[in-house]
């Protein structure tokens, strides 16, 4: 099967037409295809770009993948790129990307018989998922807040703060609440817990949850008080209403 793509939301890969040679269910050898497979009009030149914010996982070759790589995003999706060009890769684990970034160049590494991407996407339970929704922008993980994470979040700051755990935010949390930065508090058991929910929300750029507030844990924080109209300091307080924007408290 060969359809084009012509409305694809900009940015999986360059801008331009792009035709999808093999979907998510269906392929010629009937085994099941766990993503979908697009090749560009420039063939083997097109650019392959992160799909979302988030962290690179792994970014290898491997005999059927060819040089892959997988990004994991907020509420922990991954997204896979298979079969890219060699020497073409441009990130390594631990790098943060940022949706549109340039991660590689289409390849035919691999399992692969011609150039192409192989895009996969994993939901959060690690089952495959069908990337073209998300391709069409009918589907969007980037900032996307899971209620369960707001509520594990709570109760999470509500233990380490040792007050009553309701998961319920109220002015007891907030009055219980301690400033937090990368010079206040830094490595206060709270730190993990912020990181933990800021990632899981989408500021994937908190990097790595080791409840130690360093840079990347600055800039994580002021992400979301640019996005939440605090000021933009990366110092949680609740004198300046980061805090209260955390909790969800008017
Ligand atoms: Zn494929």
């Amino acid at each position: 099967m060969s359809v084009i793509i012509n409305n694809i939301q900009n940015d999986v890969l360059e801008k331009g037409v792009y035709y999808l040679t093999s979907d998510y269910k269906t392929r010629n050898d009937s085994r099941t295809h766990n993503g979908i497979d697009l090749i560009g009009k420039n063939k083997s030149i097109d650019k392959v770009v992160a799909i979302a914010d988030g962290v690179v996982i792994t970014s290898k070759k491997s005999k059927s993948a060819g040089n892959y790589v997988e990004i994991k995003h907020a509420n922990n999706f991954v997204s896979r790129y298979l079969h890219m060009k060699d020497k073409s890769v441009l990130v390594k684990k631990g790098d943060i990307v940022r949706k549109g970034d340039i991660i590689g160049t289409m390849g035919n590494t691999g399992n692969s018989s011609g150039a192409h991407l192989h895009l996969g996407i994993l939901d959060k339970n690690g089952k495959v998922i069908d990337p073209l929704p998300y391709l069409l922008g009918e589907k969007n993980f980037n900032i996307v807040i899971d209620n369960d994470y707001y509520k594990n979040f709570v109760l999470n700051v509500q233990r380490v703060l040792n007050v009553k755990q309701d998961g319920i935010a109220g002015p007891n949390t907030l009055k219980n609440t301690i400033t937090v930065s990368s010079k206040t508090n830094r490595k206060q058991p709270i730190v993990k817990v912020i990181q933990e929910y800021l990632y899981n929300i989408g500021y994937t750029e908190v990097g790595k949850i080791d409840g130690i507030a360093g840079s990347n844990f600055t800039k994580a924080v002021k992400h979301f008080q640019k996005d939440n109209d605090c000021v933009t300091d990366g110092i949680i307080t609740k004198r300046a209403k980061t805090w209260q924007k955390l909790l969800k408290l008017k």
